[in-house]
C-alpha cells in the first residue's frame, strides 16, 4: 500500500467514523424542505394523509398481529392460529415509514400515538438477541417450504431480510420525525445480530459457522446504508458492501424459475453483471443499493456494472411508461425488446425502484437522463398505480385492457389491496419523498430538477437563498424560478432541459417520436432571452444572483406521435401519443366502445389536437382529442376523434378497454376485443348469464389456459349467480361431424368452484337432443386441463349445448371449449 493510498483509506475511515463520509456530490434538498404548492402534487400528497395512510394501516393490522403473535409467545403465552404471510410484517414497516414521513412533514399527535405504540409491539417481538421474524418466533401457520423450518435456513425465498430491512427504514423516518431512538435501537440490535450470524458465525444458527448468504429479496442493503448515514456507524456500511459482494459468489441457487441463478440476481459477482435479469424489484432495489455502496465506499466498479445494465434497461426492456418486468411469472426481465402491452407485468414495486435508481443515479452522475427516466416512471407508471381517492391500487400495470379481463389479481381494474401488498405500501413511502427530488445542490451549483411549483430555501456557500417555482407542470411546460439570496452571490444555477424536448420521450434508443422537427425550449433571464448552453442535460446559467432574480424556462410540449424500436413485436407498426413527459393513452369510456377499434393509417397532424380539463371529485386532469380513423362493425372504417387521457389516471372512471399503442394498419385494428376471433370453430356463443365482469366469448377465443384458477386468460363466469343452474351454448356456422369435446373448467380460491354436474346437449335440425357419451366416457372435472368426452356414434349437429349445475354456495366457470371434428 503507497503511503498516498493509505492516507486516503485512513482519510475514509475517519469520514466513516464521524458519519460524513464522501457521498454523493450532489444533495438533494430534504422532501420536508421543499414546500409544494403544486396544484398537480398538493392535493396527492393531501390524499397520501387523508386516506392512503390511514387506509393502509387498516389493510396491514395482519402484520400488527402477527407481531403481535411473537410478541406473546416470547412472553410465554399460548398462540392463536394465525396465518399472515411471512414477509406481511414488511408491508406494515413500509406503511409506517409513509406516515412518519407525513408526520415530519406536519406534528399529528395521534398518528404519532400509532407509531409510538407499533414501536412497543415490534420491540416486544424482537428476541433477546436481535432475531425479529414472527413466522419463525410462533412456528404457527406459515408455510414451512418457503422460510426453512429454523432461522435463516432459507434465506433465498424466507424474507427474513428483506422483512427487517424495511423495519430498519420505518425506524430511520419514526426517528427523525420523532427525534425517539426505540425503534432504531430495535434496528440496530437486528443489524448486529444479522452481521454475527451471516458474517462471523453464532453458535446458535448453522452449527455456529457464518451463513454468507445474501438475502433473496434486496432491500437490507438499502436500509443498512440509511443505518450507516443516520448513525454514522461504519459496520453497517461494511455490512451492506459484503451483503453486495458475496451475491453470486458464496450462494448461488441452481434451479428453474424462482430459483433460478438470475431471479434474484446472484448469477453472477454484482460488478460483473451487464444485463438486468431476474425479478424487476429484486434488481432495482440491488441496483439503488449498488449505486449507494459504490458512491460511499468510492469503488468505481458499481458505477461501472451500474451504467451498462442503466443502458440495457434503456435501450431494451423499459416500457414507454417507465414500467419494468415486463414478464409475468418471475415479474420480471424477459428477453431484450419483450414488451408486451396486454399481458405486461410491470409491477408497480418496479417502477418504484426504477424511480429510486434512477434518482441514485443522477446524484452520482449529475446527468439529467437520469431524471428523465425517474420522471416518466413517476408519472406514468407509478402514478398509476394508485386511484385518485387514494384507496385504489394496481399491483400490475399493463398498457392495453379490454375492459373486463382481469389483470390485475382478480380485477380489471384497481384492487382495495392484495394479499401480498408490497406496491400499496410502496406508495405510502414513496409519495411524501418526492417533493425531495425536486432540487439539489453542491457548493457552487443549484440543481432543478424536478419541475412543480414548490418553494424551498438552501445554503450556497453559507449564504441563504429562496428558490421559488411557478408553473402548471407537468401539464404545462412555462416555469418561472425567482431566486433570492440574502445577499448578492455568484452561482451557478442548473435547469433540467427533459430529454422529451429533444426529439424523443425518453432517454434509450427505444423510442423516438416520428417528427424529429423540435421546437425550441427558449431561456430567459429577467425577460431577457438567453440562448441556452446545455450539459449534460441541464441549462447552467452562471452569475452573480441577486435578491429577485428571475428565469423564465419554456419546454414547448406539443402532442408527440412516438415510434418504438423495430424489434418489439408488440408494436410492429403501431404509434404512441405522449405531451410532455405524460404518456397518452386512449380509454373506452371516452370514445364510446372498445379503443382497438382506432387506427391511424396517416401519421396524425397533432397540431389539430385539442386539449380540454377533465374534472371528477376526486382528481382532475388533461384530455387530448386527436383526428383518427376507426373500424366499424362490419369492417368498414370511419373517420372519428380519438379523445386520449394521461395514462397516470386511467381506470379512475371505472373499467373501460385502454390502449397505449394504436395500430397504423387497418386489419390489426379490432372493432370490439370481445367479439370471437375470425378464425374461431364457433360462429357465435351465448350464456343463460355473463358476469358483468366476463365474457362469453372467452370460452372461444382459442386462448390456451394454463391452469383452471383463470388468471391468466379471459374467461366465462356466471357471477354473482350462486347455486343457479347455467348453460352455455357455442354455434357452428354449418352442420359439423363432432368427434370430441373438451371443456377447460374454472376453479378459484373465491365463489366459482368446478360444477356439481354437468352434461351435453346437441342441436339436430333445429331440436335439442342429448348427447350420447362414448361407453368409457364421464362428464369430469379435472383441474388444469381440458375434460373431454366423446360422442358414442357418428354425430352430426349445429350447435353445443353445456348444461351445468354448480356446487352448493358457487358460480361456475368456463375459460375454454374445445371441439374436433371429422374431417
Ligand atoms: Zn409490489
Amino acid at each position: 500500500m503507497t503511503t498516498k493510498h493509505g492516507l486516503l483509506v485512513l482519510a475514509l475511515l475517519l469520514a466513516v467514523g464521524s458519519g460524513h463520509a464522501d457521498d454523493y456530490p450532489l444533495k438533494p434538498v430534504p422532501f420536508n424542505k421543499v414546500e409544494m404548492t403544486s396544484d398537480f402534487w398538493r392535493p396527492r400528497l393531501e390524499t397520501q394523509r387523508k386516506t392512503l395512510v390511514p387506509f393502509a394501516f387498516e389493510r396491514t393490522q395482519g402484520g400488527v398481529e402477527h407481531l403481535k403473535a411473537a410478541r406473546d409467545f416470547l412472553a410465554g403465552k399460548k398462540v392463536e392460529k394465525h396465518r399472515p404471510h411471512r414477509f406481511i410484517d414488511s408491508d406494515l414497516y413500509k406503511v409506517m415509514e409513509g406516515a412518519a414521513y407525513l408526520l415530519q412533514l406536519r406534528p399529528d399527535p395521534e398518528l404519532e400515538k400509532t407509531l409510538d405504540d407499533l414501536a412497543d409491539v415490534i420491540a416486544q417481538a424482537q428476541h433477546a438477541n436481535g432475531y425479529l421474524y414472527p413466522s419463525h418466533t410462533t412456528g404457527v401457520g406459515t408455510a414451512k417450504s418457503m422460510m426453512g423450518d429454523k432461522p435463516y435456513t432459507f434465506i433465498v425465498h424466507s424474507h427474513e431480510l428483506y422483512n427487517v430491512g424495511h423495519m430498519y427504514e420505518a425506524a430511520i423516518a419514526y426517528y427523525r420525525a420523532t427525534g425517539k431512538k426505540k425503534l432504531l435501537e430495535v434496528a440496530e440490535k437486528s443489524a448486529i445480530h444479522i452481521n454475527k450470524v451471516i458474517f462471523e458465525g453464532d453458535s446458535d444458527y448453522n452449527g455456529g459457522k457464518p451463513i454468507r448468504q445474501a438475502p433473496g429479496h434486496q432491500e437490507m442493503e438499502l436500509a443498512l446504508v440509511k443505518l450507516y448515514r443516520v448513525t454514522g456507524k461504519s459496520l453497517y456500511l461494511t455490512m451492506a458492501r459484503k451483503f453486495l459482494e458475496i451475491r453470486g459468489v458464496t450462494y448461488v441457487p441452481d434451479g428453474v424459475g424462482v430459483m433460478s441463478p438470475t431471479y434474484a440476481q446472484q448469477h453472477a459477482p454484482v460488478i460483473e453483471q451487464r444485463e438486468a435479469v431476474g425479478h424487476a424489484v429484486r434488481a432495482t432495489y440491488l441496483y439503488s443499493a449498488m449505486a449507494d455502496v459504490g458512491t460511499l465506499t468510492q469503488n468505481p466498479d458499481y458505477g461501472k456494472a451500474l451504467d451498462h445494465i442503466w443502458s440495457n434497461i434503456t435501450n431494451t426492456r423499459m416500457h414507454i411508461t417507465g414500467g419494468l418486468g415486463a414478464v409475468h411469472g418471475i415479474e420480471g426481465f424477459g428477453p431484450k425488446y419483450e414488451l408486451p402491452n396486454a399481458d405486461a407485468f410491470n409491477e408497480t414495486c418496479a417502477a418504484v425502484g426504477n424511480v429510486l435508481f434512477n434518482y441514485r443515479m443522477f446524484l452520482l452522475h449529475k446527468d439529467a437522463k437520469y431524471l428523465d427516466v425517474a420522471e416518466v416512471a413517476l408519472l406514468n407508471n407509478v402514478l398509476a398505480a394508485v386511484n385518485f381517492e387514494g384507496n385504489r391500487f394496481f399491483y400490475v400495470n399493463p398498457l392495453e385492457a379490454d375492459g373486463k379481463y382481469p389483470f390485475n389479481h382478480g380485477t380489471a381494474g384497481r384492487a382495495p389491496w392484495f394479499g401480498t401488498a408490497c406496491c400499496p405500501s410502496n406508495m405510502a413511502r414513496l409519495l411524501p419523498q418526492v417533493p425531495g427530488m425536486t432540487y439539489a445542490h453542491d457548493d457552487n451549483n443549484l440543481y432543478i430538477t424536478f419541475f412543480a411549483e414548490s418553494r424551498t430555501e438552501i445554503k450556497l456557500k453559507n449564504t441563504r437563498i429562496k428558490v421559488q417555482q411557478y408553473t402548471d407542470y407537468p401539464n404545462d411546460g412555462e416555469i418561472r424560478v425567482v431566486i433570492n439570496p440574502e445577499k448578492p452571490t455568484k452561482f451557478r444555477l442548473l435547469l433540467r432541459i427533459p430529454t422529451w424536448t429533444q426529439g424523443r420521450f425518453v432517454p434509450g434508443e427505444l423510442y423516438r417520436y416520428a417528427d424529429s422537427n423540435i421546437s425550441p425550449i427558449k431561456l430567459s433571464i429577467n425577460g431577457k432571452h438567453v440562448a441556452a448552453k446545455i450539459e449534460n442535460g441541464f441549462a447552467s446559467i452562471e452569475r452573480e444572483w441577486k435578491a429577485g432574480d428571475r428565469v423564465g424556462l419554456y419546454l414547448p410540449m406539443p402532442v408527440q406521435v412516438t415510434i418504438c424500436h423495430p424489434s418489439v413485436k408488440a408494436n410492429t407498426n403501431r404509434i404512441a401519443f405522449t405531451r410532455g413527459p405524460l404518456v397518452l393513452c386512449a380509454e373506452g369510456v371516452d370514445n364510446a366502445g372498445a379503443t382497438q377499434r382506432f387506427y391511424f393509417d396517416q401519421l396524425p397532424d397533432t397540431k389539430r389536437s385539442r386539449i380540454t380539463s377533465m374534472s371528477m371529485d376526486a382528481g382532475s386532469f388533461l384530455q387530448t382529442t386527436v383526428p383518427a380513423r376507426s373500424k366499424t362493425s362490419r369492417g368498414g372504417s370511419e373517420k372519428c376523434k380519438l379523445v386520449l387521457t394521461p395514462y397516470y389516471a386511467w381506470n379512475n372512471r371505472g373499467a373501460s378497454s385502454m390502449s397505449v399503442w394504436f395500430p397504423q394498419d387497418k386489419s390489426l385494428a379490432v372493432y370490439d376485443p370481445h367479439m370471437l376471433p375470425q378464425n374461431s370453430i364457433f360462429e357465435a356463443i351465448k350464456a343463460s348469464h355473463t358476469s358483468p365482469l366476463d365474457t362469453v366469448n372467452a370460452i372461444g377465443d382459442g386462448k390456451e389456459p394454463q391452469y383452471s384458477s383463470g388468471k391468466k386468460v379471459p374467461r366465462w363466469t356466471s357471477r354473482p349467480q350462486i347455486n343457479q343452474k347455467q348453460w352455455v351454448e357455442t354455434r357452428f356456422a354449418e352442420i359439423k361431424q363432432v368427434r370430441s369435446v373438451g371443456v377447460y373448467w374454472m376453479q378459484d380460491q373465491f365463489d366459482v368452484k368446478f360444477p356439481a354436474e354437468w352434461l351435453l346437449e346437441v342441436e339436430q335440425e333445429g331440436k335439442w337432443n342429448v348427447f350420447e357419451l362414448y361407453t368409457t366416457d364421464r362428464y369430469e372435472t379435472r383441474a388444469n386441463q381440458y375434460n373431454v368426452v366423446h360422442p358414442a356414434a357418428p354425430l352430426k349437429c349445429t350447435a353445443i349445448r353445456i348444461k351445468i349445475t354448480p356446487k352448493e354456495n358457487a358460480c361456475v366457470g368456463i375459460l375454454e371449449v374445445k371441439v374436433a371434428f371429422e374431417k
